[in-house]
């Protein structure tokens, strides 16, 4: 199948070199010129132009947000044929991908949002975890695509319903990373050991992908690689309660989470990691989590 993968970032570049390597032809185009290329030469993809992509059955995209989706939308519109299906792997807005996916339908072209969990190693490793909405047939058509991205592949509703679980998922995340940041800072000038504390936290009830995995391989140790930037949780945060907002559900901790990660955002920059969150707790509390 001749597929095209649009956004070569942490996640795009990990998961087209999957698709090639299970053995289709991808045509990959981003912002950067050379990095497709780069990507061409590393993986045997093919770098192309934005109307080379229009070539393709299947175009995937991975970009920071649904406003570049659509923009690079608009600008295929003209060349887009009826029967292609365009997969959205972006943690995009619910809103906006409903509207996408109208203005693709009257070209013919059915949308999916499929975004992702499971980070740059997910990504790397073949196991993300994919959650995808809209048409149930276009789903069965890219599923086996889907399958050499990630371990679990769910169809979980309409167009928008993939984005709308994901922003709750990483809205959760981004309280979990706070909550753990101020518990276990408070451990810490306590006297307890950390690793002590996250044993005992961990094989008990309060345990989260923060405890279980970002603290004691990315805090603790102070090395907070760059893997996924502030300012896309930040995003995903703002998505998540718009989410929460639309379904009329008072949500005061989903509230205070996007007003922290703005705060968050503006005093370590959009393009720290997002566990570098810690370090705006530690200076509130005047110590280390270490
Ligand atoms: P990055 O910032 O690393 O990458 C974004 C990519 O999009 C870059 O390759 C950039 O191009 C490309 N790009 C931006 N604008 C355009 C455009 N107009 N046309 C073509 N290409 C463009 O982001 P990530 O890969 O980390 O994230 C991508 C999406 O996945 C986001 O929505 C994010 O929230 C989500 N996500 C990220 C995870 C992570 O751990 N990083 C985990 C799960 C989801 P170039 O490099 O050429 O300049």
């Amino acid at each position: 199948m001749k597929l095209a993968w649009i956004g070569l970032g942490a996640m795009g570049w990990p998961m087209a070199k999957n698709l090639r390597q299970a053995g289709h032809e991808v045509r990959v185009y981003t912002r950067t010129a050379e990095k497709a290329k780069r990507h061409e030469n590393e993986h045997g993809t093919q770098a192309t132009t934005l109307a080379g992509v229009a070539e393709a059955e299947v175009i995937f995209t991975c970009l920071p947000t649904s406003n570049e989706v659509e923009a690079v939308a608009r600008a295929l519109l003209d060349r887009l044929r009826p029967g292609m299906i365009w997969v959205d792997c972006t943690s995009g807005e619910p809103e906006k991908s409903r509207e996408i996916a109208r203005m693709l339908e009257e070209k013919g072209v059915l949308f999916l949002d499929a975004p992702v969990s499971g980070g740059t190693a997910g990504a790397e490793a073949g196991t993300l975890t994919i959650m995808v909405g809209g048409d149930e047939a276009a789903f069965a058509r890219v599923r086996p695509l889907l399958t050499a991205l990630g371990k679990r592949v769910i169809h979980v509703g309409p167009v928008g319903a993939g984005h709308a679980t994901k922003a709750v998922n990483n809205t959760m995340l981004a309280a979990n990373l706070l909550a753990a940041a101020e518990g276990l800072l408070a451990l810490a000038k306590a006297g307890v050991p950390l690793k002590t504390a996250l044993e005992v936290i961990n094989g008990s009830s309060g345990r989260s992908f923060a405890t279980e995995v970002l603290f004691p391989e990315r805090v603790l140790d102070r090395s907070f690689p760059l893997t996924f930037k502030l300012g896309l949780l930040a995003k995903d945060v703002r998505i998540g309660n718009k989410v929460v907002e639309g379904e009329g559900v008072p949500a005061p901790v989903f509230h205070l989470v996007r007003e922290l990660y703005e705060i968050a955002k503006n005093e370590l920059g959009e393009d720290a990691d997002h566990v570098e969150v810690v370090k705006l707790v530690e200076r509130w509390g005047k110590g280390k989590i270490k």
